[in-house]
């Protein structure tokens, strides 16, 4: 349903809620009004207790369509963004077959996608070993920037990149302007913690993946971005004791961004029963200090974006070896509930939503050089998010709209739920959504 208008009492522009009335028009915000302003058209005029946020920009999330569409699609992973305020999202490049490390592969994705979408969705390329002349052609298709692990990915047909490779890839980035984003857990480092059977406790999965992995990975990007000038992004951090590290980097001028994710957030490792593998992800959801510590490095600058880094599987791919969490598929579910979750957990901390939609819509664009989304301002997209603390959000992962009932944020109760998704002007009834076709994004240079 194509709105005309939106009037509340509090509206995010800038860093401030403001009561305002927002006239829409060709899918862009066309004017901030006062708002008793007279408006012609549909108006969509929402409660008092609901605040106006742009919608959120979720730059990692795995859709995995084509070649493991069982797992997640366009269709659900779009609907879940959609009832969740997200407006935007950027697919990873793995687990989908062909992976989008080159250009067939990312044809293959927009193919894909073509009348699927609920939301915008853009991509993001990979660099693998042996794919360095593909780089520059994907870029200059689209792709926001390449993501590469530094450890196995967890599929075989996206390899880690080793010391030389990893180089080799930087370099060939900042020749041509390009964006890094890594996967930082060290594979020498989770080698030497393999453990040499399975477990079903959450603890001895804790011990396979240590923070000395990401530490050790995250010295590497550290060291690369220095020695190549690339610009460079750190992949759902876990660990706070890279903190220091980072913010030495960033302190140093080096172009380095950090995002964390709602999982390490909200969670904590002491609470997580065994044999959960709705838990498992890589790196490892940990401690109750270490999320803390997060916490304040958002606050103070050091982590500059919370993405949902979504990453569903079957109930045969999560169960796999029985609760074994050494066998069973790493990956956290969270699109649908990760702003909410955020919001009331922000909140709890004295934490106010503005900031909240910093991190989640306004950087996350700012990362990607989206500049017509993540903002309220005159002239860019309509993609808007209500947010209503009057309503309570109550998880249930068996109505979920990603493709299978399983989340870690199952049975959990949030107070306040997004209401109403507005895609470039389009607002969707997040009650009956119906299918208003997001785009295909491209990087704009
Ligand atoms: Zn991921």
């Amino acid at each position: 349903m194509r709105i005309d208008a939106i009037r509340a009492q509090h509206v995010l522009i800038d860093d401030d809620f403001v009561p305002a009335t927002l006239r829409l028009r060709q899918g862009r915000i066309e004017a901030i009004e006062p708002p008793e302003s007279e408006v012609a058209g549909l108006l969509l005029e929402v409660p008092d207790t609901a605040y106006v946020v742009p919608g959120v920009v979720d730059t990692h999330v795995h859709v995995n369509e084509p070649g493991r569409t069982h797992w997640e699609g366009f269709l659900s992973a779009t609907e879940a963004a959609a009832l969740g305020g997200v407006t935007t999202l950027i697919d990873m490049p793995l687990n989908s077959v062909p992976p989008t490390t080159t250009l067939a592969g990312l044809r293959a994705k927009q193919e894909a996608a073509t009348r699927k979408l609920m939301v915008d969705v853009g991509f993001w390329g990979g660099a693998v070993p042996g794919n360095l002349q593909h780089l520059e052609p994907l870029w200059d298709a689209g792709v926001f920037g390449f993501k590469c692990f530094l450890a196995p990915s967890g599929v075989d047909e996206f390899p880690p990149l080793d010391g030389a490779g990893f180089t080799a890839a930087l370099t060939e980035i900042a020749r041509f302007g390009g964006l890094m984003i890594v996967h930082a857990e060290d594979a020498g480092v989770l080698d030497a913690h393999a453990p040499t059977s399975g477990s079903r406790a959450y603890a001895d999965f804790l011990l396979s993946r240590p923070d000395e992995a990401e530490l050790a990975a995250i010295r590497q990007v550290i060291d690369g971005t220095r020695e190549t000038g690339a610009r460079t992004h750190i992949l759902h951090l876990s660990s706070a004791r890279a903190l220091d590290l980072i913010k030495d980097a960033k302190d140093e001028g080096l172009p380095l961004s950090v995002e964390t994710c709602p999982h390490y957030l909200c969670f904590a490792s002491e609470q997580i029963p065994d044999a959960s593998p709705q838990f498992k992800c890589c790196p490892p959801i940990r401690d109750a200090g270490n999320r803390e510590e997060l916490w304040q490095a958002l606050r103070a600058g050091v982590i500059d974006t919370i993405v949902s880094d979504h990453s569903p599987a079957d109930a045969e791919e999560k169960g796999r070896g029985d609760g074994d969490l050494q066998q069973a598929w790493g990956g956290v579910s969270g699109l649908q509930v990760g702003f909410s979750a955020v919001a009331t957990e922000a909140r709890r901390r004295n934490i106010g939503l503005s900031r909240v939609s910093r991190w989640m819509s306004r950087n996350t664009a700012d990362l990607a050089g989206l500049r017509s989304k993540g903002r309220i301002e005159v002239g860019v997209d309509a993609d808007l998010a209500v947010y209503d603390t009057g309503a309570e959000l109550r998880v249930d992962a068996t109505r979920l709209a990603h493709r299978h009932p399983i989340s870690a944020f199952d049975g959990l109760r949030y107070g306040g739920r997004v209401t109403h998704t507005i895609v470039r002007a389009n607002a969707i009834d997040v009650e009956r959504p119906d299918h208003v076709w997001g785009r295909q994004l491209r990087r704009v240079s």
